[in-house]
């Protein structure tokens, strides 16, 4: 329980007086179902301003990689921006203000199955969505389409006046609850709550967009089928199909199946506008040499990444070596792909690793560690490992690690891996090294920067 501060009960003021005063909605009315009122307390400028910073960040930085621009997604980004203009021609059909923004799209060159919009119509869309679900000129029209329903929604500017309110109610129920079960109850019952509200908005508004500008709407449905498809396809090679239910609570997007029967509902109201646009004729080349969806995930593997390991003692683990304590460590280390195939690619990763709590000795140790993998699966890897490493308060205590495992589960987030091997120390100047079996199983979690 805690008490309201001053400046809590001044922000619930605050948020009473903003949220009555600019409950709004952002769009013209649609033939679609979107007719939520909007907390927008946030001014269009500011938010603008977030949008444009955080877009040109990101914009630098897939720059400096070469993943804009390059050869390789030259012809699809040709494609978006080609299908981008003919969306933006009808945006005042929604939200005639918009039709003045500076808009702009970007194919970014990453295996990531995904797409994105900051606001100020700004949008981004990866390789990745495009090839994994060998996707056609009207199913990509959709998705872009998608993404500017929550440019034209004010989703950014929404998310930005909703921050306050969030935390206040917080604040609110943490008097009632303890802080972890009133934060359980924000995240799954109101900020996932209002995300999916926010996609199914983006998903509608998208529709009607794109029966606007020719594009047939059943392309969504389709979309929603192929998104299914791969996320299937991904359970299965993640091998916990059975084992845990999809749940929609625990999501910031709706499950894939409720999307498609609500676009398919929603496609109904789009019809006459569809029937009076002037038709999108596609070209005959295709997005990608893809032609059905697949999981043809292994260029995610290609990026700088950092990686937090935490191994606590296991029965197993006692029985090879009186280790007392939860070891962990960091890799910041950067993954290559160099050979691919479609039964999988051989992986090679490099970096600094840093560890603590290491059985054999104590210490926290950091050095160089280089790594060959293979990946058989977005889920499912063996690996052979080599680490070098001294101890950060004494040069001449050394260990090293030679050792080969197996992970499995979501390399992209978070997986559980066993490594077994040899730990060699040294420790002191004049001493040999020590050999010591080492068994360690544990969990880690993949941070993966660019
Ligand atoms: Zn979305």
């Amino acid at each position: 329980m805690q008490r309201l501060t001053c400046l809590d009960r001044l922000l619930l003021l605050l948020c009473v007086c903003g949220i009555s005063a600019c409950t709004t909605t952002s769009t013209l009315p649609t033939a679609v179902d979107v007719d939520r009122k909007q907390n927008l307390v946030v001014p269009q400028g500011a938010s603008d301003t977030v949008s444009r910073a955080y877009n040109s960040v990101i914009r630098s930085i897939y720059q400096v990689q070469g993943l804009l621009d390059n050869p390789s997604v030259q012809y699809q980004d040709q494609r978006v921006q080609h299908i981008f203009k003919r969306l933006i021609a009808h945006v005042d059909a929604i939200s005639p203000e918009a039709s003045g923004w500076t808009w702009e799209i970007h194919v970014v060159d990453r295996g990531i199955v995904n797409a994105f919009a900051v606001g100020a119509g700004k949008v981004m869309v990866y390789r990745g969505l495009i090839e994994h679900l060998a996707l056609s000129e009207d199913e990509l029209a959709f998705i872009v389409a998608h993404e500017m329903g929550h440019n034209l929604r004010l989703h950014m500017r929404e998310n930005l006046s909703n921050i306050v309110p969030i935390y206040v109610a917080g604040v609110g129920l943490s008097q009632a609850f303890t802080p972890w079960s009133s934060a359980m109850v924000m995240d799954y019952g109101v900020t996932k709550t209002m995300s999916r509200t926010k996609e199914t908005e983006a998903d509608r508004i998208g529709i009607e967009l794109m029966a606007h500008a020719g594009f047939n709407p059943l392309a969504a449905q389709r979309s929603f089928v192929k998104f299914h498809d791969q996320e299937a396809m991904d359970r299965d090679a993640l091998a916990y199909n059975k084992i845990i239910p999809r749940s929609t609570y625990l999501r910031t997007h709706p499950l894939s199946e409720a999307r498609e029967s609500d676009v398919k509902q929603q496609s109904e109201k789009v019809k006459s506008i569809y029937a009076l646009s002037n038709k999108y004729i596609a070209t005959d080349q295709p997005l990608s040499n893809k032609s059905a969806v697949n999981l043809d995930y292994i260029d995610g593997y290609e990026k700088l990444y950092l990686v937090g390991r935490i191994a606590p003692e296991t029965v197993i683990t006692r029985l090879l070596h009186a280790n007392e304590d939860v070891s962990f460590g960091t890799d910041l280390g950067y993954g290559w792909m160099l050979k691919r195939t479609t039964q999988g690619g051989l992986n090679l990763h490099a970096g600094l690793s840093y560890f603590h709590g290491d059985p054999q000795i104590k210490g926290d140790f950091s050095g160089g560690f280089a790594e060959l993998g293979w990946v058989f699966n977005p889920h499912w890897q063996v690996y052979g490992r080599v680490v070098s490493a001294q101890d950060i308060d004494n040069a001449q205590r050394k260990k090293q690690k030679f050792a080969g495992g197996v992970r499995w589960g979501d390399f992209q987030r978070g997986h559980l891996y066993l490594e077994a091997g040899q730990g060699r120390a040294k420790f002191n100047a004049d001493s040999g090294w020590a050999n010591n079996d080492l068994l360690e199983f544990g969990y880690a979690f993949n941070f993966g920067l660019f």
